[in-house]
């Protein structure tokens, strides 16, 4: 963890009467992240942020002058981008795309829309048809590969929802060609087969494998093809584990000539996880230290209603606890703790589910320390289920470019939503 995130910490407890329960984000952090991925970004190829992993307005103004575009699923996500920047490219995803969806976006100006089925792309002409828009699409195609990895999230490669299979492709060109059809232009295929993938190699050989198919249909049906997106899915290590190696997966890229094969045609990519995961920490502040039976409960200022990531995925959430003071404790009677022993972190939900961390060995831990866990940036806030239990919402906090990190200077600022 980050000094001044420590800092931070306890420069919020002390500003605070209640107990602290906050998701504090490192912009400065997320900026030189992406810069970094973009410095190294190979030739011909795109980067987009996929903003459903964490749609916040201040990280997509942090993002936005280091992306080529955002990718959006619904309008909901549309107007957050379009919000932050009128400008910017846009790719439409997502299936079961209704035909306001579809008006709007037309309306609003997409790069391009990513179809998902026979039945949207004939919905799609005849609502752009209506209009008199004329719009850019690519064709998501669900791989029928068993050499495609899987991971703990896996949308391809079986029957899945999302896409079409690789022999309706045919019949999506055959439409797309239509003499009624002037308006909605064939431009590639999409690809998102899955998510967490942590071994760059093996993203390499997939992508490599998404080529191969892109230039037998090129050949198959006659068609240009302009983009390929290879969707997201760098992984995120939520344990000890190393994460996906941005580096070492450009470097294979560049190594594996695919600038040459690519040739006029450009690829894009479209993470979420591993462009926001580390740029946000949420701290929840111990309420509460029990045994039951043989095991100890540390109950937190928080929940799955605020970061339900380690309940949806059922791990063991990183963290880091931040002690505070005995000064800091205002009754006379005395304050639990434990000492070398385990602990496991739960919410204050009355359901067994809400829980973020099982048995984990702490040195110390005391009611009012406060828990800080990492990696709370994608797929966490915007996940949870916020008003189960009818709990306040935590704060949100900001570290901007220019704050110091010295706790009398830093600046604090909260909004409630
Ligand atoms: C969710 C999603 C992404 C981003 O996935 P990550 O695993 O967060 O990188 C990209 N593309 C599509 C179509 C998605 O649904």
């Amino acid at each position: 963890m980050q000094v001044n995130i420590r800092r931070w910490v306890k420069e919020l407890k002390k500003q605070k009467d209640e107990p602290v329960c906050a998701y504090m984000h490192d912009l400065p952090s997320l900026e030189s992240h992406i810069k970094s991925m973009a410095s190294i970004l190979p030739q011909k190829t795109r980067l987009f942020y996929a903003i459903k992993a964490n749609p916040d307005p201040k990280i997509l103004e942090t993002l936005l002058p280091h992306v080529d575009g955002f990718e959006v699923a619904s309008l909901g996500e549309l107007q957050r981008v379009r919000h932050v920047s009128a400008e910017i490219p846009v790719l439409f995803g997502g299936p079961g795309k209704k035909e306001y969806e579809l008006e709007q976006a037309l309306q609003t100006g997409i790069s391009y829309i990513h179809v998902e089925s026979l039945l949207e792309l004939q919905k799609l002409i005849h609502v752009a048809t209506r209009m008199d828009i004329d719009t850019n699409i690519l064709l998501r195609v669900n791989l029928h590969d068993h050499t495609l990895p899987v991971t703990n999230v896996t949308m391809a490669g079986k029957p899945s929802p999302f896409g079409m299979d690789e022999w309706n492709i045919e019949e999506a060109l055959a439409i797309l060609q239509d003499s009624e059809n002037t308006h909605v232009h064939f431009q590639g295929f999409h690809f998102h087969s899955l998510s967490n993938n942590m071994h760059a190699d093996r993203h390499m050989e997939m992508i490599l494998l998404y080529m191969e198919k892109v230039e037998e249909w090129k050949q198959k049906f006659n068609v240009e093809v302009r983009v390929v997106n290879v969707g997201g899915g760098f992984g995120v290590s939520y344990d000890d584990k190393p994460s996906f190696d941005w580096e070492r997966f450009t470097t294979l890229f560049k190594r594996s000539g695919m600038h040459h094969r690519l040739g006029k045609t450009k690829l894009f990519f479209e993470p979420g996880r591993y462009i926001v995961a580390d740029c946000a920490y949420y701290a929840a502040e111990v309420i509460d230290l029990k045994p039951s039976m043989n095991q100890n409960f540390a109950i937190l200022r928080g929940g799955t209603h605020h970061q339900r990531l380690p309940a949806s995925w059922g791990h063991d959430h990183p963290f880091s606890i931040i002690s505070i003071d005995d000064q800091q404790w205002k009754y006379d009677f005395e304050r639990p703790g434990i000492n070398n022993g385990s602990v496991t972190l739960v919410g204050e939900l009355c359901s067994p589910k809400d829980r973020f961390h099982s048995e984990a060995k702490i040195k110390q831990l005391r009611v009012g320390d406060i828990v800080v866990f990492e990696k709370s940036g994608a797929y966490s806030w915007t996940i949870s289920h916020h008003d189960f239990l009818g709990h306040p919402y935590p704060d949100f906090l900001y570290k901007e470019e220019g704050m110091k990190d010295e706790p009398s200077t830093v600046s604090l600022t909260s909004n409630e939503r």
